[in-house]
Parts: structure tokens; C-alpha cells; sequence
């Protein structure tokens, strides 16, 4: 336990066993513990948590960290109690009797951090002990929980900033992964942090790989990217429809990849199960929808992969986002095809709902598909939509790596598919319009009387799926609207000025993924979270992870609190022969170093 307050660099050291702060982390340590107030937006992963632990660790008292995730907070507490750290937490899951050792603890200054729901901080049996303490710190997690209009709201986040107004002397820090300007200003108006230094990261997640591909038999790709390059790493496959999660699990099953469906409609005990599992288990495929979610922090996700397409560019970029918060890579896989946009349609539009509204979310659909059509690097275009300006090539996507051409002819090919669109009465779907302007012969064109009309065949220099990639960027640029209902097109924006020609277009060719080339060469299956420079690293790092897995088992602690996996990809990277050398590994601090250190220092021996 810290008895003396050593500097914050000495804290993050010993403590935590890292070796410099990240990002902004320093600067918002000794502001706070300078006794100031903090806003910080940071990306998830970012180190949000430290911001707040280590000051609590430099200052006298005891830190009241304000969370909505129930689930998380045991996890949160045993990982600091493992570097020595001593926390508690305070929410609905625990016995009465729990409960009181922990008030007990709390109020005769026993911890450093007490976490707690905010349900519970305004009861009249708790609020009333604030009194009775030194309290070092205030740290309101989750802070977009306060914004009235977000999906995350918490009636009792409003109750916060008269909380905070009674103890204007303690420092506060609000956190949130949220990047909206209007969220941030939401927050500094509700908790009353008007006043606050607002410290905001990039939201760049630079070991993020983004891959974004048309769906050619996605199950299938599904399968080969998982067993190439993910074999029994931990995954998240997002799907639009509750049946979609439990037939994709089912078959991942049958393909020998263990995989579990997770949704709202499953019975409460099988989705804590799932998720329990999840947290726990190495190697383990969740196939969900959007409601596996905020309350994930396993740090170890080495992919996520959409099916379908998210709602929009917002949900993309927090989906993704679980993906590798240890720092090492993770990969993002994307599949979609143009009847995604019609689906979204039908799935996010709410023709009841307010018409600002309905547009307003139509042009963040636009927006994303936009995104996903442009030939921009994806880092570029992702950034930039939160309003960040990056530069690529970021040389961690597709389209970095595989460059796609612009279409020759753009305007005269965009001027034929919009022209096909008005002379076929604005209501036929991308199929039929693609073999129109091909020229097929069937007698669905024939009965419509479209073999007769001027467009019926002038388009022989695409294929019917080339001119669907056509259809599907006039899309995203707005130039056509699709029917959520029947799925067919119109005109709609400036499509009139495209056809006179007095506004340029221009198209990109589509990227077809060829069959007997693998997309990514360079990337053979590996034994480890992140490539190895010796032959026989993944060989170790196997017999590390035994380890944890068995101390994990004892102590009934999701592994990742032992050690992280960037902990033993190091050790089995540069083999420490001492406790001295031990103690430079990435996370280890000089509790973990006391408690696990001859344990893993005689398998390092032992395995040269
Ligand atoms: P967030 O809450 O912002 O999503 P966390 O606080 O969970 O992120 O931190 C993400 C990961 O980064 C954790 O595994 C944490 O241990 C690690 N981390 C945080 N700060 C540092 C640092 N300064 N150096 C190395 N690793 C860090
Ligand atoms: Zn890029």
C-alpha cells in the first residue's frame, strides 16, 4: 500500500508499471492533483481510468469515482486491488453485509477509490457520510450519461452537479469516450463544470486495422478471417437482427470456431452468461447485435467484424472501438452490400418520428455511405467526420494498402444509370436498373415494357454488378433516394444538374476481391497478439498464458487482470532473466512483481 505521495511519474512506475503516460494523461494527473477541474474526452482505450487513479493515489483521501456500469466495476476494483491499490465499490450487486464492511472501510479512511453507482451515492443512507470523510477526488465516468439526448442517459447523472457544488473544494474530472462538440458543452452545463479544463486526445485508435469490402459470400470470409488470421483470439461479429446473431453463431460452431449469440431478446441469465463468458474466457466469438456494448472493456478483442452495416459513421467508430484497447493490433472488418442501404432504410428511418429529425439522421446515413464508397484513406475519412484533421496515408486500411482507381467516363456513366432511373418511372430497384441498362433479356423486362426504352442496353461497358457499385455511390452522394418499402430508386438533390451536365461526378471503380489472392499477404496465422522477431516467441507466450490462465482460475479473476496480453507478448519477446528485469515489462508493477514474479520468471527460465 502508498503510505508517503511519491510524484506522478514515480506513481506510474511503481504502481501501474508503465513507463510513460499516454497521450494527455500527464498534463490532466498534475492538473488535478494542482486541484483543478478536468473535462477529458479520449477515445476508448485511450487511458481514461489513470487519469483519475493516479491522483487519487497522489492525494490524501479517498476518491468517489461515479460509474453506471454495474458489471465493470468488480472488475475495476480487482484489477487495482491486484497492483495494490486499495478500492471498493458500492452498487446494487452487493449483500447487504458487503455493503457495510465497505462503508466501514470508506468512512475510516481505508481507501483510496471507492466506485460507486450513482443510484446508491444519493440514498439517504450513504449521501449523508460524504461529510464524514476526506474526499481527494470527484470522477464522474461515463459523463455523456448527463446528456439529456444521448442513448446513455441517467436521470441520476442530473442529480451530480449539485453534488459537486457542496464540496467546491475537491477536485473534479469528468470522462467520456463521446467526441460530439454538442455533448461536451452538454456535460460542462450539467455537472457545472463551466469552469473545467477541457483536455481532448485524438481520437485516432492507431493499432485499429480498418477493412471495408462488398460481401461476396460473407459467411464464408467471415470464416477465413477468423480462422486466418484470428484463430482462437477473442472476437466480436456484429449483425443487424437478433436471428442473424444465433445462425451466424451456430454455423461458427459447426465450423469449430466457439461462438455465442448475444441479443436483447435472449433470456437475461443466457445473456450475463454469454457476456460473463466473454470477459472471462480466451478465444471466445460473440455474435450480437448493438446491444453488446458499453460496459465491454475486455482489453483483448483482437477483431470486430460488421455483417451488416451500422447505423451510421458514430456507431461504426464505438463498435470498432472495442477492438484492441491493450494497444496491440486489432482488426476491423466491414462486409456490406448495396441492399445494406436499402435495409438501412427500412431498419433506421422512423417515418413517425419528427421531419428535422428524419433528415438529420438521413444525412448521417449519407455521410457513412459516402465514407465507405470514397477511395480516401479510411483513417482520412473517419477522423475527419469527428471534425479531426488527418492526414492520410495512414498505411492501416485497405485503401492504403490497395488503392482504388477512379472510373473513367464518370459523368457520362452517372448521367446513363440517373437517366435509366427517370425513364423507368422512379421505382425499380438496383437489379432490374442494372439489367436495363446492361441490356438483359428477361421477361420481367418485358412485361415492364423496358426493353423498349432508350436506356435498355447503352450501358455494355459495366457488367450488371459494376453498374450496381455505380447505383450504390450515386447513393451516398445523394444524387439518388431509395424507397424503404419496394427498395426502389429516385432522383432526388441535384440529380437534374448531373444530367445537363453542368455539375461534375465522379465514380470510383469497385475493387472485386479476387479468389486465388489472399487480402492480406502479409498476414499468416500467428501464435501471438502481434508478430514476434524469434520463431519460438508464440511457443512461450503459450506456456505464460498457462500460467495466467491457471492463477486466473484460482483467484476467479478474468485473466487480463493477472497480466495483460502485452505483458506476456513482452516477457515472451525479451525473455527477463530477473525480478530487476521483470519489473521493466509492460504492466508489471511492484505488487504483480512481489505476488507472480518467480512464477513467471521460471517459465521464461525453464523455456531456454
Ligand atoms: P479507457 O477507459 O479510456 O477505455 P483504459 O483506462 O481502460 O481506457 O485503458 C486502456 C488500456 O491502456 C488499459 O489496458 C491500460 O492498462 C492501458 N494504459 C493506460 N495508460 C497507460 C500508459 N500510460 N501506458 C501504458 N498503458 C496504459
Ligand atoms: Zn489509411
Amino acid at each position: 500500500m502508498i503510505t508517503q505521495t511519491p510524484r506522478p511519474e514515480e506513481i506510474l512506475a511503481k504502481v501501474f508499471g508503465f513507463e510513460s503516460f499516454r497521450g494527455l494523461q500527464g498534463e490532466v494527473c498534475h492538473h488535478l492533483i494542482g486541484g483543478g477541474e478536468a473535462l477529458v474526452l479520449m477515445p476508448t482505450g485511450g487511458g481514461k481510468s489513470l487519469c483519475y487513479q493516479l491522483p487519487a493515489l497522489a492525494l490524501e483521501g479517498v476518491a468517489l469515482v461515479v460509474s453506471p456500469l454495474i458489471a465493470l466495476m468488480r472488475d475495476q476494483v480487482e484489477a487495482l486491488k491486484e497492483l495494490g491499490v486499495a478500492a471498493g465499490y458500492l452498487n446494487s450487486s452487493l449483500e447487504p453485509s458487503e455493503a457495510r464492511q465497505v462503508e466501514e472501510d470508506f468512512l475510516a479512511g481505508r481507501l483510496k477509490l471507492l466506485y460507486i453507482a450513482p443510484e446508491r451515492l444519493f440514498t439517504d443512507r450513504f449521501f449523508p457520510l460524504l461529510r464524514q470523510v476526506r474526499l481527494s477526488l470527484f470522477a464522474i465516468d461515463e459523463a455523456h450519461c448527463v446528456s439529456k439526448w444521448g442513448h446513455d442517459f441517467r436521470p441520476e447523472y442530473l442529480k451530480l452537479e449539485r453534488l459537486m457544488a457542496q464540496f467546491p473544494d475537491v477536485p473534479k474530472i469528468a470522462l467520456t469516450a463521446t467526441a460530439d462538440p454538442a455533448t461536451q458543452a452538454e456535460i460542462q452545463a450539467r455537472l457545472g463544470l463551466g469552469g473545467a479544463q477541457v483536455f481532448i486526445s485524438s481520437f485516432d485508435r492507431p493499432n485499429l486495422f480498418y477493412r471495408i469490402e462488398l460481401k461476396q459470400n460473407p459467411k464464408r470470409r467471415l470464416l477465413d478471417f477468423i480462422q486466418g488470421e484470428h484463430a482462437g483470439q477473442s472476437g466480436i461479429v456484429y449483425c443487424l437482427s437478433r436471428k442473424k446473431t444465433e445462425e451466424t453463431a451456430e454455423w461458427l460452431e459447426r465450423e469449430g470456431v466457439k461462438a455465442v449469440p448475444y441479443h436483447a431478446g435472449l433470456d437475461q441469465r443466457v445473456r450475463n452468461h454469454h457476456q460473463d463468458r466473454f470477459g472471462k474466457e480466451e478465444g471466445l466469438v460473440v455474435c450480437a447485435t448493438v446491444a453488446f456494448g458499453m460496459g465491454i472493456d475486455k482489453p483483448d478483442i483482437r477483431f470486430v467484424a460488421h455483417l451488416d452495416l451500422p447505423k451510421n459513421l458514430e456507431a461504426f467508430y464505438q463498435e470498432t472501438g472495442r477492438a484492441g484497447r491493450d494497444g496491440l493490433p486489432a482488426d476491423c472488418l466491414l462486409l456490406y452490400g448495396v441492399n445494406d442501404f436499402v435495409t438501412q432504410e427500412r431498419f433506421f428511418d422512423n417515418p413517425d418520428a419528427a421531419p428535422e429529425f428524419r433528415a438529420a439522421e438521413l444525412s448521417r446515413r449519407q455521410a457513412f455511405w459516402g465514407f465507405l464508397e470514397s477511395s480516401a484513406c479510411r483513417r482520412e475519412g473517419l477522423l475527419g467526420y469527428f471534425g479531426e484533421s488527418y492526414q492520410g496515408p495512414c498505411g492501416r486500411c485497405d485503401r492504403c494498402l490497395e488503392p482504388i482507381a477512379s472510373l473513367p467516363e464518370s459523368q457520362t456513366l452517372a448521367q446513363k444509370a440517373l437517366s435509366n432511373v427517370f425513364r423507368t418511372g422512379q421505382r425499380y430497384g438496383l437489379g432490374h436498373l442494372s439489367q436495363v441498362l446492361v441490356g438483359v433479356q428477361n421477361p420481367k423486362l418485358r412485361q415492364a415494357g423496358h426493353e423498349r426504352i432508350s436506356t435498355f442496353g447503352i450501358g455494355k461497358e459495366l457488367n450488371a454488378d459494376g453498374w450496381k457499385a455505380v447505383y450504390r455511390q450515386l447513393l451516398a452522394q445523394g444524387l439518388v433516394g431509395v424507397d424503404p418499402e419496394k427498395g426502389g430508386l429516385f432522383l432526388k438533390g441535384p440529380a437534374k444538374e448531373v444530367l445537363k451536365g453542368e455539375r461534375p461526378v465522379s465514380l470510383n471503380a469497385a475493387r472485386e476481391r479476387s479468389k486465388d489472392r489472399p487480402d492480406r499477404p502479409e498476414r499468416a496465422p500467428r501464435k501471438g497478439p502481434a508478430p514476434f522477431t524469434r520463431d519460438d516467441s508464440g511457443e512461450l507466450f503459450e506456456q505464460l498464458r498457462q500460467l495466467r490462465a491457471e492463477i486466473a482460475g484460482q483467484k476467479d479473476l478474468p485473466h487480463y487482470i493477472i497480466f495483460n496480453d502485452k505483458s506476456l507478448w513482452e516477457m515472451a519477446e525479451y525473455r527477463p532473466q530477473s525480478l530487476v528485469e521483470l519489473g521493466r515489462i509492460y504492466g508489471v508493477g511492484e505488487v504483480k512483481l512481489e505476488h507472480y514474479g518467480d512464477d513467471f520468471l521460471g517459465v521464461i527460465r525453464a523455456f531456454a
